[in-house]
């Protein structure tokens, strides 16, 4: 006796829902993303890969259906302006932007509040967080309906470019993520713009959507490379305070040594060998490494595939000379 198509459909994990942009399709997506799945929806910007901001596991998943190469941080959506203040410190100078509500395609870089609960791999272990509040109505209702921050990168494989369209969505990433919620066409097709604060001056961080004065300040190539708080792959990147040592086994004495699989180490990533696991422990761990005072890590070996290319990118940086 056949399975019905829908239970075979689940039953194979394949696939990936289209689902409406009404009251049915926002509930599915919400009951998949509060799950854990992976679930593209449109904002104003273009779709966004959203996955629970509180879930490492979940957040772990977006970098591998993208195919990213690094860990760069993600930015979090919530569905109001109240929600964005519980997770990130909003400094006055931003909050001279949210004065006739959050406006469209703007994201801020804001240090993260103490307790918020965003997982580690959201920030790339900073101690800051981009917030953003999508204005597009839909949106709104998917991350109200969920109730949990979203972390939402663009929803295409890394590289390719950014979906405006469901259409678009399914050609990049069909079969890779759980759903996707059929809004249309975006209408600004343009990443949200980035500000970030230095001291209490707003900085251009990425041009976008929002519209910004010629004469506010934007971080310079030189400056990206240096300060913690600039967008791109090099800087926004944690590093622990101890030297970092990759593909060990055996820990020379007075090392810190954090295990994967059969290597055990003081703290592992994953003792099963789970590169999703360890995507979503790795910043917990290396700060694990600081709180203990650890001068000198030694890491077990991460296979360099799927996350695990990641994840080495990522121990590579930290065990460069700085
Ligand atoms: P994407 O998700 O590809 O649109 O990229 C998001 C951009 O926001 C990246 O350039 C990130 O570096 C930047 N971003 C997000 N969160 C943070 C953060 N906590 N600190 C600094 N930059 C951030
Ligand atoms: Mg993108």
């Amino acid at each position: 006796m056949g399975l019905q198509p829908e239970t075979r459909r689940q039953f194979m994990n394949q696939g990936t829902e289209r689902l409406k942009a009404d009251g049915p399709g926002v509930a599915r997506a919400a009951e998949l993303l509060r799950a854990g799945r992976l679930v593209a929806f449109p904002t104003e910007t273009v779709y966004g890969l959203g996955a629970d901001a509180t879930n490492g596991k979940a957040v772990a998943a977006v970098y591998e259906a993208k195919g990213r190469p690094t860990f760069n941080p993600l930015i979090v959506h919530v569905s109001s302006i109240e929600k964005a203040r519980k997770i990130g410190d909003i400094p006055k100078a931003g909050e001279a932007f949210l004065d006739g509500g959050w406006p469209e395609g703007l994201t801020v870089v804001v240090p993260l509040r103490a307790g918020a609960s965003i997982a580690s791999l959201v920030t790339a272990g900073l101690p800051s967080v981009g917030l953003r509040v999508p204005a597009l109505a839909i949106a709104k209702e998917l991350l109200h309906a969920v109730g949990r921050p979203v972390a939402a990168p663009s929803a295409n494989p890394s590289g390719l470019i950014s979906p405006t369209t469901a259409d678009h969505v399914l050609r990049g990433l069909d079969g890779r993520i759980a759903a996707v919620l059929d809004g249309g066409a975006t209408t600004a097709g343009l990443e949200s713009t980035i500000i970030g604060f230095s001291g209490d001056a707003p900085v251009v961080l990425r041009e976008g959507a929002f519209e910004v004065p010629d004469s506010m300040p934007r971080q310079t190539a030189a400056k990206q490379t240096n300060e913690v708080q600039a967008p791109g792959q090099m800087t926004s990147h944690y590093a622990p305070k101890g030297t970092v040592r990759t593909n060990v086994v055996a820990p020379r004495p007075g090392e810190w040594h954090l295990g994967f699989g059969d290597v055990q180490g003081n703290v592992s990533l994953s003792p099963n060998g789970d590169l999703a696991e360890a995507a979503a422990r790795l910043f917990a761990c290396l700060h694990e490494a600081d709180a203990r005072g650890a001068m000198r890590i030694a890491v077990a070996p991460i296979p360099d595939t799927g996350l695990g290319r990641a994840i080495n990118d990522r121990l590579a940086r930290a065990a460069a000379p700085r």
